[in-house]
């Protein structure tokens, strides 16, 4: 039996005929867990006992023509940022090492009314912050393509996970491009949804203007699926959105005629040219499906990269202030006096990078500093929108590289971190936009997935879902799966 190499939809419909059950499903995903996560380094917690329960759980339901939903009995992963009552939440830092909350996050809450067997919660940089998965206090995550290259980051797990065809999908978070890039590395598609559109609700804080939750999975025909069970207004959060739908799957099948398709130049000026043919083969495709292809500017996408990093970096400075020992997470055994107990917990339990960014922000956000940073930084994000605003009065979608290059070896950027941020080039401006952007595969360079990006208007999910399907019905890349995990 494959099951692993059933799309979410195959296994929905296998369970709902009784071919398979939930509690087979899950003994043989556990299986192969336990066979490749010491490869991968994927997993910081494995719930094999929640998910044996849960199976169980959605079996009877299931007896009883009770399933909740397509998503009733498929096993998932979490990514370590969302909380999970009475399961360890470490965010990928030393500092939550043991910390175990005492509710679930809104999207934990909304998958396991669906039905979702969670099967455990996977790595991450630490808090969110970095482009490859090697800033997580539980050791660096492997491609599982290469073992050697990084997976991307931040979700850079929850991506190898989907990849490595353990489970059928994962949720993952997107400040400045943690769910599209490490999907574009591993050869899966992953979305970040529209601000607001799913609550951040008990999703540990990195940037909180914005981070979103999202998903990974094969396809964007299963990604509607998920989101459909991950999505829902959510008024603890004061951001979540009145207007967000329930339904993502209802534009899948769209014919593609009369869709206008954006190709910004800026952004194919300094691409290398593997890269760049990926992203006209693309372009191409798309073109024979129906759609047209009309070349836009996006003004202001140059200062994307320190708009993002200065915002990013200030929020993250304010948001990390409640890590003090006396909260949350580690506390210094070595501290004599309150001062101390703050600075020890601090300066032992974070990460290097995590320091960085904190330092960065408290910089930005300084007296003197605020209006010659923060200030213009909010201006330019302001002028970013507007290039976006723009470009959608010609066009319905925008197509891009997801990244500048194929993943990078393991070790080879950790000391440059401006080379780390730079290749977050294509994916910050839709985050500081608040817009949905999906990547999905696009082909591969040097044998590593590459992916390409499509960007829609707010709101615009079921948009850019379809025509992502819609490349998928007519190309096979996303069907590959790397030799270590057939
Ligand atoms: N690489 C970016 C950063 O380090 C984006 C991370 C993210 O989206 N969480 O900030």
């Amino acid at each position: 039996m494959t099951m692993h190499h059933d799309s979410l939809k195959t296994l929905a419909a296998r369970l709902a005929a009784r071919e398979i059950s939930a509690r087979e499903l899950c003994e043989h995903t556990l299986a192969r867990i336990a066979q490749h996560n010491p490869a991968l380094n994927a997993y910081i917690t494995e719930t094999s006992d929640h998910a044996r329960a849960a199976a169980d759980a959605s079996d009877a339901r299931r007896s009883k023509g009770e399933a909740r939903s397509p998503l009733d009995g498929i096993p998932m992963a979490h990514k370590d940022i969302f909380c999970t009552q009475g399961v360890r939440t470490t965010a990928g830092s030393k500092m939550l090492e043991h910390f175990i909350p005492s509710y679930d996050a809104g999207i934990v809450e909304n998958l396991a009314a669906a039905g979702a067997v969670m099967t455990g919660k996977v790595s991450m940089d630490e808090f969110a912050m970095g482009s490859s998965n090697e800033r997580s206090a539980f050791g660096a995550v492997k491609n599982p393509w290469q073992h050697e290259h990084v997976p991307g980051g931040s979700s850079g797990a929850s991506a190898a996970v989907v990849a490595a065809r353990l489970v059928p999908y994962a949720t993952g978070s997107d400040t400045g491009g943690s769910i599209r890039q490490p999907a574009a590395w591993c050869g899966i598609t992953g979305i970040k949804p529209t601000y607001g559109t799913l609550s951040r609700w008990g999703m540990i804080a990195y940037a909180s203007s914005l981070d979103q939750a999202g998903a990974f999975a094969v396809s964007a025909e299963d990604l509607a699926l998920i989101l459909n069970g991950m999505a829902g207004h959510d008024p603890r959060d004061s951001t979540s959105s009145a207007q967000t739908r329930t339904r993502f799957d209802d534009e899948l099948n769209q014919p593609l005629a009369g869709i206008r398709i954006g190709l910004p130049r800026n952004y194919f000026r300094d691409l290398n040219p593997a890269m760049a043919d990926t992203i006209h083969a693309a372009a191409a495709l798309y073109e024979k499906l129906g759609a047209t292809l009309v070349d836009i500017d996006l003004a202001y996408s140059d200062a994307a990269i320190a708009t993002y990093y200065i915002i990013a970096s200030a929020e993250a400075s304010s948001n990390l202030s409640r890590y003090d020992g006396a909260r949350y997470g580690h506390r210094s055994a070595q501290a004599k006096t309150l001062q101390d107990m703050y600075r020890k917990s601090r300066s032992e339990a974070f990460g290097d990078e995590v320091k960085r960014r904190i330092l960065i922000g408290t910089y930005a956000l300084s007296a003197g500093y605020y209006d010659a940073y923060y200030e213009q930084a909010r201006r330019a994000r302001h002028a970013i929108l507007n290039g976006y605003k723009a470009a959608f009065a010609e066009v319905d979608v925008i197509l891009c590289p997801t990244t500048p290059t194929p993943a990078f070896k393991i070790g080879s950027k950790i000391d440059d971190p401006v080379a780390m941020f730079l290749g977050d080039l294509y994916t910050v401006s839709v985050n500081l936009a608040g817009l949905p952007g999906l990547s999905l595969p696009a082909g591969f360079i040097d044998d590593l997935p590459v992916g390409c990006q499509l960007i829609g208007p707010h709101f615009s999910e079921p948009r850019l879902l379809n025509l992502a399907h819609q490349f998928q019905q007519a190309s096979d890349y996303h069907l590959q799966v790397p030799a270590a995990y057939q």
